[in-house]
């Protein structure tokens, strides 16, 4: 194996605590190794303090250990400028947040926004929403058989109406990879806003948003290592500066300034924060950010590129384990490793994905089942019932997988 599992489980309290689990549901979140949560707990025991209102030492220190945590984001998926990132709860949020700012700001009616039928919830409904609002279009890419986007179908969806294209990096039930460059340029011809969903990329597989030529990228914390309630919007500066943002309150003005008369508000003058902070409203969590720097820290140290291997390799070896089962057991989308991470999905035939991964836990094997917030796709791929998804991690290794198709094995036995 690329990486030393056994050592890395090691740095996973959740894992003493639990010796027998085998957790295969990641792509849902990670379990958190012992460093992100002393970060955690180090920061309320000894900085604890709002940001940027107070002139005392432990207000100041809190403010430079918040700045500092976009510096470190902003260097990890090589951004222009730690101004261009935001922190939010998860990647949902920066997406609302998103789209709610380019809807408000450049969205006219009849202008279209182009999203995959592969997108998770997250990436789907904001943007209908948004569209409604706005008297707006949405246009959907649909994938092929192998779950892979019709790439020649983006090409003739994306036209001059076009103000929008939104698509997730990794398929969170798929798997797939897409090729976000080659998205980029398309939409760029026209002019449209790329925004790359990387909830289930940026943990995985290194991501820089110079190469990728991207406008938008979001993604979660607790997908990574990472606290849960800590998000990252990027996007870049210019378009940023541009937006007036849709949430309003404390900490993203400079000053406000009100003349009233008869009750009434007569005049009013408004200044913006700078970037960020325009676009994080109200007390920061700076706790989950100080705990997402450690886990980037950590997942730096193991190297991006050997998470990427390692996960393929244990993709590699599941495949090839499930195909003794192929008659009954279906794969959804490419099983061509090249072009997949960590993610499968699949049906067992006759049984409920439900029933199978209650089987499942009943042997301490922790997979997800049902439509992971992708119902459209499912109902597209005729699965009107959901599929059951394995996902890997650092901490997982063979014997997981080994593990799980011993107990694949054991329930199509009980089914005779
Ligand atoms: N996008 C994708 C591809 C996901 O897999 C997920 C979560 O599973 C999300 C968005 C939403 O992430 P969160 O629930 O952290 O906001």
């Amino acid at each position: 194996m690329v990486l030393d599992v056994s050592s890395i489980r090691e740095d996973f309290p959740i894992f003493r605590r639990y010796p027998d689990l085998v957790y295969l549901d990641n792509a849902a979140t990670t379990h958190k190794p012992r460093v992100v949560i002393e970060a955690i707990r180090n920061f309320y025991e000894n900085f604890n303090a709002n940001i940027h209102r107070g002139l005392y030492d432990l207000s100041q220190k809190a403010t430079e250990i918040y700045e500092d945590a976009h510096e470190v984001v902003a260097k990890f998926i090589n951004a222009y400028s730690w101004e261009e990132v935001i922190f939010t709860r998860n990647s949902t949020e920066s997406l609302n947040l998103l789209a709610y700012s380019i809807g408000l700001n450049y969205l006219q009616p009849g202008d279209e926004i182009v999203i995959s039928i592969a997108e998770h919830h997250s990436n789907m409904l904001p943007w209908m929403r948004i569209a409604e609002l706005r008297n707006a279009s949405i246009r959907i890419v649909r994938v092929d058989e192998n779950g892979e986007m019709d790439y020649r179908e983006l090409e003739n969806i994306v036209n001059e109406k076009t103000k929008v294209v939104s698509i997730t990096h990794v398929s969170n039930v798929l798997g797939v990879i897409n090729d976000v460059k080659k998205i980029a340029s398309i939409a760029h011809r026209v002019g449209a806003i790329v925004v790359v969903d990387g909830a289930q990329s940026v943990p995985h597989i290194p991501i820089d948003v110079k190469a990728l030529d991207i406008d938008f990228l979001v993604f979660s914390g607790h997908k990574m290592l990472g606290p849960m309630g800590i998000g990252v919007l990027w996007g870049r500066k210019d378009i940023l500066m541009d937006m007036d943002p849709p949430f309003y309150g404390g900490d993203m003005v400079k000053s406000v300034d009100i003349a009233i008369r008869d009750s009434n508000i007569v005049k009013k003058n408004i200044v913006l924060n700078d970037l960020p902070w325009k676009f994080e409203p109200g007390t920061a969590n700076v706790a989950d950010a100080v705990g997402l720097v450690e886990a980037i820290r950590y997942l730096i140290r193991i190297d991006l590129n050997n998470i990427d291997l390692h996960e393929k390799e244990l993709a590699r070896y599941t495949i090839k384990r499930l195909e003794e089962y192929n008659e009954k057991i279906t794969i959804l989308g490419s099983k061509d490793i090249a072009k997949k991470s960590g993610i499968i999905s699949f049906v067992l035939q006759g049984l409920d994905p439900q029933v199978l991964a209650y089987m499942l836990s009943t042997k301490n094997i922790a997979i997800r089942a049902g439509f992971h917030c992708a119902q459209p796709l499912h109902r597209y791929l005729g699965l009107n019932k959901g599929s059951d998804r394995i996902s890997f991690y650092i901490y997982n290794d063979y014997s997981d997988i080994d593990r799980f198709v011993d107990a694949i094995d054991w329930i199509l036995k009980e089914l005779g």
